[in-house]
């Protein structure tokens, strides 16, 4: 345990897109020793694209200068000026209506992505190459009351902490370690890729190519939007209609599968695909989690991925992950002894759990919206853009500083409770 005046040591499990925001948080705090462990050999990311909405970007800002800076760095808009604040267009993607346009959902930055792999790159560089530890696949922690958590390595390696925040994704071992159980909840094939600009636009138009749009149909969306500041057009296409998933969660596509799966879908959408014949493209399958009942124990607590996984529907999951950071990392301003985190994870949970857990839920509902399956709106056009409209909204327009604001409140409304 910390002596009075020695720093808390905090180990972050992970070097994703959440555990990168909360380390680069968590070392503006003099009195913390961070240490990052990952285990990959190096930090990586697979080279796709990511959406940010407003309150992700305004947690980015608030997070610290270098993180907006990095991100303003990366950001791709939609390439024409009149659709700098669409966030995208939904339109028909097959039978009759095909081409008509649904519902067009705008906020103050429109659409606003980033290529994942250079996105992370900005990150790593704020984080100092002597606390990053590479190769170290956490497989379990002990947590003996009275003494410090040890973390045990695939590598046979171990490492001690004060505290430990897992940001180790879907698959989660702290998530494990808190629930005991880590419920996934397998739904859908999930096919993307990269495509040059140029090809893109010879086969799509100019318009489609370089503005954000989702093509809806019965089961199947395919969303489309610019990345690499206008270089490269990212495609995801989603068919809902899998109970099961075999193998690896992320595989190479086979393009004759694909066309079968979505032979459905219109003429954009086929020319689309198309462009999906090529051997980079990956399918994922897509996984969420249900509630879990708590993102703490102890001196032990979860965010991004491994509390709260979502579908992509929404375009939502790294930006609650960067919001968990920031709300987590500025508790812990305030954490000057160990009883002081446990606290802090405390409050941090009962902020962010109730409003991470119904972005998952909505993000899920998005998915049924988008397959023209969602119970009340089906394939009826005004009520789609009626309900795709206030679900942006309600995600968008989150006060993600007044957060940090309660959760401060909560930290210290449990201090005085006299439980410290
Ligand atoms: C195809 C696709 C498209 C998406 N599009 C968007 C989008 O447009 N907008 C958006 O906001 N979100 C999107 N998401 C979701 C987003 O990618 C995730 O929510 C986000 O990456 C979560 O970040 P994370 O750091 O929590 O987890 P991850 O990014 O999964 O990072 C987990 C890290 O932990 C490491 N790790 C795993 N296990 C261990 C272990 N045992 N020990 C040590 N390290 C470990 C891994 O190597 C990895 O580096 C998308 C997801 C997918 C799959």
């Amino acid at each position: 345990m910390p002596e009075q005046g020695q720093k808390i040591k905090v180990a972050v499990v992970e070097g994703g897109m959440g555990g990168l925001c909360v380390a680069i948080g968590l070392l503006k705090h003099a009195h913390l020793e961070v240490q990052v462990y990952e285990a990959a050999h190096k930090f990586s990311e697979i080279g796709a694209g990511v959406a940010f909405g407003p309150s992700a970007q305004r947690a980015l800002r608030l997070l610290g200068k270098e993180t907006e800076e990095a991100y303003l760095r990366q950001v791709t808009h939609n390439q024409w000026h009149e659709e700098r604040n669409v966030w995208f267009e939904y339109v028909y993607g097959m039978g009759e209506r095909e081409g008509e346009l649904i519902a067009t959902p705008k906020n103050e930055t429109g659409q606003s992505t980033v290529h994942r792999a250079k996105f992370l790159d900005e990150f790593m560089r704020l984080v100092p190459k002597e606390i990053a530890h590479f190769g170290k696949r956490l497989e379990r922690v002990e947590d003996e009351p009275g003494f410090p958590l040890k973390l045990h390595f695939k590598d046979s390696t171990t490492a001690e902490a004060d505290c430990v925040v897992g940001a180790d994704g879907i698959h989660s071992v702290i998530r494990r370690h808190l629930l005991g159980d880590d419920h996934p909840a397998l739904d859908a094939v999930f096919t993307g890729s990269l495509i040059p600009m140029k090809d893109a636009e010879a086969a799509l138009g100019e318009r489609f190519a370089k503005n954000s749009t989702i093509l809806v149909g019965d089961g199947a969306c395919i969303m489309t939007y610019p990345i690499d500041f206008g270089a490269t057009m990212n495609v995801v296409a989603i068919n809902s209609s899998y109970k099961n998933w075999e193998g690896p969660t992320v595989q190479k596509a086979e393009y004759r599968k694909i066309a079968k799966e979505f032979s459905a879908c219109g003429s954009q959408a086929q020319k689309l695909l198309k462009l999906l014949d090529n051997p980079d493209t990956a399918a994922w399958s897509m996984w969420d989690h249900p509630r879990a009942p708590t993102y703490c124990r102890g001196r032990v607590a979860m965010l991004g991925d491994a509390a709260h996984a979502s579908t992509p529907f929404q375009g939502q999951g790294a930006g609650q992950a960067i919001e968990d950071a920031y709300v987590l990392s500025s508790l812990f301003g305030v954490v000057d002894t160990l009883e002081k985190v446990t606290l802090a994870f405390q409050a941090y949970d009962k902020i962010r759990r109730p409003r991470s857990q119904r972005v998952c839920e909505t993000s899920r509902e998005a998915g049924v919206l988008c397959a023209l399956r969602l119970k009340g709106v089906n394939d009826d056009p005004k009520m789609f853009e009626q309900n795709i409209t206030w679900r942006m909204d309600w995600m968008w327009h989150r006060d993600i500083a007044g957060e940090r604001a309660e959760a401060l409140g909560v930290f210290t409304a449990l201090l005085e409770d006299g439980r410290v």
